[in-house]
């Protein structure tokens, strides 16, 4: 079933078309030629052509070979079957459902891995940076208890399916417009189980399994944030016909702290110190998610200046060593003043002089140093 024909030639692409121009050419000579479509007596042949010349050129590897070799380069690999494994896929996509459909996607007795599942899980803030143990609630489906996950009532009989004899798959013969193939599909009488229940499970309806709900210990690790998944094997959908289980994601939903806030592994803290302690330094004691820590602040700090204690911030995850805690310095100038105050402001004012200078470097810029990315 191979052509001489130079494949590019075929497909009305040059040497160095893209992998997309070959796709798209492809595509659109796929849908003129189609046998279902096209009616014309050469239609199946130019169809049958496009697509050796189309698995070829989309696999880099056979193209290389192609390219040096000729068809000469294909020699050994490009049977027949090789081309109709693609002649699936392509088929599928183009018109949306596949070739042999039995064998694929219909058997119902396949294993198959369950559903993930999905939920949300919040957090304080402190949770998330220490880690927590948390009990989690969910719903997920388990084996039936009244039937034990076959389906039947208690008592009623299940039976070998006649029709199938049990392998819950028929063959039928099937005309393409290419051969006449034998395929397989899910077996109508007893609908791929390769059983037919007598009477079905009150509980389960036949399904074998019934809606629970689960209670769970989660450890959260210490240093996770917003959005991070904690994945939970096994945890999700069972599997059918003894495949795996899905698995249970976690996200992280961190609720907001009243003081804190969270870069990466640092923790911000912004700080309000009044103009005497700016001007003047001080010792003073700021929270952390430890505790109170000792801060100096030093004689003629200015708004916005940057403090850092060091390995107060987050854990990183699964890794030894912790971020730094911030601390942003906001200078609050007082909006209401006592007589005794205002008297020694005015006392200070006339010393400073009343000449207005321009910043060197303002408080904003400091800021966007920091904040910046
Ligand atoms: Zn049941
Ligand atoms: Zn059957």
């Amino acid at each position: 079933m191979t052509t001489n024909r130079d494949y590019y030639e075929i497909l009305g692409v040059s040497r160095s078309a893209s992998g997309d121009e070959i796709k798209s050419a492809f595509r659109k000579l796929a849908r003129q030629y189609h046998p279902d479509v096209n009616k014309d007596a050469d239609a199946e042949e130019k169809f049958k052509e496009m697509n050796e010349a189309y698995s070829v050129l989309s696999d880099a590897d056979k193209r290389a070979r192609y390219d040096r070799y000729g068809h000469a380069g294909l020699g050994n690999t490009g049977g027949a079957q090789d081309y109709s494994v693609h002649f699936e896929d392509i088929f599928e996509e183009l018109f949306g459902f596949g070739m042999g459909g039995g064998s694929r996607a219909g058997r119902r007795n396949t294993p198959r891995r369950g559903r993930d599942l999905q939920m949300s899980i919040p957090l304080t803030f402190e949770e998330a940076i220490f880690g927590v143990e948390k009990e989690i609630s969910f719903e997920r489906d388990e084996t039936c208890s009244t039937c034990s996950g076959n389906g039947a009532e208690p008592g009623s009989s299940i039976k070998t399916c006649s029709t199938c004899g049990g392998r819950g798959e028929v063959r039928q013969m099937r005309q393409t417009f290419i051969m006449q193939m034998v395929e397989t599909v899910p077996c109508p009488n007893c609908q791929g189980r390769g059983q037919v229940i007598e009477k079905l499970c009150r509980t389960c309806g036949g399904r074998g399994l019934e809606r629970k709900q689960i209670k769970k210990k989660v450890s959260v690790p210490a240093g996770v944030d917003n959005g991070m998944q904690i994945r939970l094997p096994g945890e999700g959908q069972p599997g059918s016909n003894g495949g795996p289980n899905g698995n249970l994601f976690l996200v992280v939903d961190v609720k907001p702290h009243e003081h804190f806030q969270r870069k990466g592994e640092d923790i911000l803290l912004n700080l309000n110190v009044n103009i005497a302690q700016a001007t003047l330094g001080a010792a003073i004691r700021v929270p952390t998610v430890d505790g109170e820590e000792g801060l100096d602040i030093p004689a003629g700090t200015q708004p916005g200046k940057v403090f850092t204690l060091r390995g107060k911030g987050v854990p990183r995850i699964r890794q030894s060593g912790r971020g730094d805690q911030k601390v942003i310095v906001n200078v609050e100038i007082p909006s209401r003043l006592t007589a005794e105050q205002r008297d020694l402001m005015e006392k200070l004012a006339e010393t400073l002089g009343t000449t207005p200078k321009p910043q060197q470097k303002g408080f904003f810029d400091r800021l966007n140093e920091f904040f910046g990315d």
